[in-house]
């Protein structure tokens, strides 16, 4: 059993009053509640460093399963309404730790929001105390840890949002969130956007909603709805002592995005190559630009986007062929499911290398779009897959483009220049001496994914001297 995850966006209708969009003193609140809440936020993070003793402080209880006494950390519950005894003025406790009245500095904060700003806080000032331990030990003089920063990305835990999906109609949809509109804090309903397929991705009995993410962009909202749900999915060693087991190898590369092999019982039953439709020239093109920029203005300068418009259109580029690729494979996941129904699926990728691309500044840039691309793919496919139960492995790529994967003799790499064999790292074709097999090297290292899973070939574990 494992957790699977995804996110589900619903974006505000900023468009203008009259086609329905939110007024800008609206919009503001947004920005106005997202600061309040970072100021609040900074607040208790300098609290709990400022009294750091609290958050090492140990308790010893009794432990039912061990039978003896065993001392913890305060949970961050405990720490809360200790943190919130100290700076908040009740009647019981009208005046707050001089220095530290919250209850002053931000009249009138609701309490749900208040307790998510201190939860924040517990947990960024726990894990910079560790690094800062972390840093000392190490005796490095670099790399001392910063104070932790302030700004997240608001949570709508409940009683600060009404989001009633089942009302929801694709019309007039509008959610009511509780904002700080410069005074004080109001509720105001907000227009949002609302496709059939995102009702019926929000609206799925089977997945749990967990509280929402307000994002706020430059000229853009959304809530962002993560998504839980329970999956049932076999250990990988165990899926592999079954002789049924079907493999999904994938071989990633440049031109051929991807190599999708499938194999049942020892034999490949289906190949699918998905081409990448001219992307690398293309990326190629701008990150001459992007060099060529760079080589004109000097050094890159930190903090500066130059080629600001640029990245995010190759960073779009990237995602859109990453989204496009693990969807066919998880197709193909689902095609095999049709035809062999039930049927036990594991997703292989070689482990990704890391590259040391050489040549010009933008064939180098362009490797390491290439190389993220491959990162990314396989992330998207991971989450994707892993909704339907299936695991993805990657496996040791040790070899896989340089060793037959008919007979597991070692074996040369070629291309076909003018008629002519030249054999070069990198070929398109490949060719095995031993047993005369001639093929696709992207194939052929498609294949060999499934040999390093099972530990065929000389992916064997190597005998030990007698
Ligand atoms: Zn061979």
């Amino acid at each position: 059993m494992g957790q699977a995850k995804r996110t589900t966006k619903i974006y505000f209708n900023f468009a203008e009053r009259n086609q329905g969009g939110a007024n800008t003193g609206k919009r503001e609140y947004l920005y106005l509640t997202k600061n309040i809440l970072n100021e609040a936020r900074a607040f208790y993070i300098d609290f709990f460093l400022a009294h750091s003793s609290k958050l090492e402080e140990k308790v010893t209880y009794y432990s039912e399963k061990h039978k003896k006494f065993k001392e913890r950390k305060l949970t961050s519950n405990e720490l809360l309404t200790w943190a919130e005894s100290l700076t908040v003025s009740t009647e019981d406790h009208p005046t707050p730790l001089e220095g530290w009245n919250f209850s002053e500095k931000f009249p009138g904060m609701p309490v749900v929001y208040r307790r998510s700003v201190i939860k924040d806080a517990i947990g960024k000032a726990r894990s910079h105390l560790s690094n800062y331990r972390n840093w000392e030990e190490s005796g490095k003089k670099k790399g001392k840890p910063g104070l932790p920063g302030s700004n997240n990305h608001p949570t709508l835990y409940k009683g600060t949002i009404k989001l009633e999906l089942e009302k929801f109609d694709r019309q007039d949809n509008f959610v009511s969130i509780l904002v700080y509109n410069g005074r004080g804090w109001e509720w105001v309903n907000y227009p949002v956007k609302f496709s059939p397929w995102q009702e019926k991705r929000l609206t799925k009995f089977s997945w749990e909603n967990k509280s929402p993410r307000l994002i706020l962009r430059e000229k853009t909202a959304e809530l962002h709805v993560t998504q839980e749900k329970s999956v049932e999915a076999r250990k990988v060693e165990e899926s592999k002592k079954n002789p049924n087991l079907i493999t999904i190898g994938i071989d990633l590369n440049v031109k051929n995005l991807a190599v999708i092999t499938v194999r049942k019982n020892g034999v490949i039953i289906k190949t699918v190559f998905v081409t990448d439709g001219g992307l690398d020239y293309h990326r190629y093109l701008h990150m001459k630009l992007v060099s060529k920029h760079q080589w004109l203005s000097g050094k890159p300068v930190k903090g500066e986007s130059s080629n600001k418009l640029l990245w995010g259109h190759v960073r779009r580029m990237n995602d859109y062929y990453a989204h496009m690729v693990s969807r066919r494979i998880v197709e193909v996941c689902l095609e095999i499911r049709r035809i062999y129904p039930g049927a036990e699926i594991v997703i292989l990728f070689e482990r990704l290398r890391k590259i040391k691309p050489k040549g010009s500044k933008s064939r180098i840039l362009n490797r390491k779009q290439a190389n993220q691309l491959k990162g990314k793919i396989i992330k998207f496919t991971r989450y994707k897959a892993y909704y339907l139960g299936i695991v993805t492995v990657e496996v040791n790529p040790y070899g896989t483009s340089r060793y037959c994967s008919r007979c597991g003799h070692k074996g040369e790499r070629f291309s076909l220049v003018k008629g002519e064999r030249v054999k070069m790292r990198g070929g398109k074709l490949f060719y095995c001496p031993h047993c005369k097999y001639l093929v696709n090297a992207d194939f052929n290292a498609s294949v060999n994914t499934h040999h390093s899973f099972y530990g065929e070939f000389h992916w064997q574990p190597k005998k030990k001297a007698a």
